[in-house]
């Protein structure tokens, strides 16, 4: 229930301002404000722009209110996400004042995971608090039982409780746990705030039923309640996707007459999410990859990222291949119907976009959740097959040219196991499905 003079229905978000987490919660957000709720984003200067076609509805809080350092910190959370999550935490107090002096304060604050303090800023001033998670449920319930069971340094880690899970060599367990074993000052403080997520009072999960449903029960086996959630695929307007959590790098035009131009399941489309950077011998392999492969291929490479290689390289694949320097619309380009696999890191937001488009991967996990994310797709869901593993490994180029090859070419079963979980995706989130109805549910409990 909520404290005193708290409103009914009205929501404050507090996001992380790193793209993969920004995104979906965002979406969210657009979901509860079409659902008549009312909602306050604290936004940072990154996220600000991002809310300038939204519902009147929404609205944003910019405090001003961030220590200089601390939102120097918070800037460059790309960068340097652990400084960011401690930075962010000095709004800990200033949100709590600006709560007290709302005429229409909000009853629940839905946060990121990387902002686990606003458990206890909700106790704080007596309103509720939902952890918002931006992995799936498989990625949440490993991180939960590591921060849970803190498990001694070995070469590697189980987790027996957790359904179908296999065993994880340490390297491909968060970074953020790592950090911690290794005495990293600010670790602690996010251990806090994971143990602080394990007792929020709800968690809405970006994932459906279908595709998890056994970790979604774990979830609610961890957290010892049923108010969790899982609401996604959680997607923008169709109108909204080509400037979905950035402007794009390329004409909406001439991405789509490109694409148009391709046949059918042709196209192989190669990006690694907001965070990571390749070396400059990954993207060589990379681009010897596709060029040996012969196929059609749309490659995103970092505006920030080494540029020689693609000298000469543009003018061999002249035809053939696209590459976009700088920001994609991923959506538009994963939902084309040349679309014929998608080479990702397994980021979660990429992973549920390649589930929705039908479209089979191949999966080069770097960190953060992205091998458990693997697992996932390549051994259970059978929509994905392995073809790098690591963020410093260079991937041989023969190797990858013949799995593009065979992944466009062939009649696999990854492409068949990919339309099936399309479909269950679609009506997850259709008008009844089960994350419609989760939606439904979460929001009726914020209103009560
Ligand atoms: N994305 C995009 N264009 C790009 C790169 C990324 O639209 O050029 C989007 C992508 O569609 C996804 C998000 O950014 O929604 C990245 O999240 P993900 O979880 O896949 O990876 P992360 O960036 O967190 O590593």
């Amino acid at each position: 229930a909520g404290g005193g003079g708290a409103v009914k229905g009205h929501v404050l978000i507090i996001p992380f301002p790193t793209s993969g987490h920004v995104i979906p919660l965002l979406d969210l957000t657009r979901l509860l404000a079409m659902r008549g709720l009312t909602v306050t984003v604290l936004a940072t200067p990154q996220i600000l722009p991002l809310l300038s076609a939204y519902p009147s509805s929404v609205n944003a809080l910019v405090l001003q209110l961030l220590p200089p350092e601390a939102a120097r910190d918070v800037a460059l959370a790309s960068v340097y996400p652990r400084a960011a999550i401690q930075a962010l935490g000095s709004l800990h107090g200033p949100l709590r004042e600006w709560i007290a002096a709302q005429p229409n304060p909000p009853s629940v604050i839905i946060s990121d995971m990387f902002v686990g303090w606003a458990h206890r800023l909700a106790e704080e001033v007596g309103i509720r608090r939902v952890l918002f998670s931006p992995s799936g449920a498989m990625a949440l319930s490993v991180v939960f039982t590591l921060w849970r069971d803190m498990p001694k340094i070995a070469d590697s880690v189980s987790f027996p409780e957790i359904p179908n899970s296999p065993t994880y060599p340490w390297r491909q367990l968060s970074g953020l746990f790592q950090a911690h074993r290794e005495g990293e000052p600010v670790s602690e403080f996010i251990r806090e705030g994971f143990l602080a997520n394990m007792e929020s009072w709800g968690v809405v999960v970006n994932t459906f039923n279908e595709l998890e449903g056994p970790y979604m029960d774990h979830l609610r086996k961890i957290m010892g309640h049923d108010r969790v959630w899982a609401t996604g695929p959680l997607l923008p307007p169709e109108a909204d996707s080509f400037s979905r959590g950035g402007s794009s790098s390329v004409l909406a035009d001439d991405m789509v007459s490109w694409l148009d131009s391709r046949k059918d399941g042709s196209v192989v489309y190669v990006c690694f999410g907001s965070q990571v950077r390749l070396a400059e011998e990954q993207m060589t392999a990379l681009a010897l990859g596709m060029e040996k492969s012969g196929a059609n291929f749309v490659w995103v490479v970092r505006a920030d990222g080494p540029m020689k290689v693609l000298e000469g390289f543009e003018d061999r694949v002249a035809g053939r291949g696209f590459v976009i320097k700088g920001w994609a619309p991923q959506l538009p380009i994963l939902n084309h119907r040349a679309m014929g696999a998608f080479l990702t890191h397994c980021g979660w937001n990429s992973i549920l976009e390649g589930i929705k488009a039908g479209v089979p991967m191949l999966a080069w996990p770097m960190g953060a959740d992205q091998f458990v994310n693997a697992t996932l797709i390549v051994d259970q869901l059978k929509v994905a097959r392995r073809v790098s593993e690591g963020a410093g490994t260079v991937p041989d180029s023969d190797k990858l040219a013949e799995a593009i090859t065979e992944l466009i070419g062939e009649d696999r079963p990854e492409r068949s196991r990919a339309t099936e979980i399309k479909g269950a995706a679609v009506e997850a989130i259709d008008e009844g499905g089960c994350s419609y109805k989760d939606l439904d549910e979460f929001v009726k409990c914020i209103h009560a």
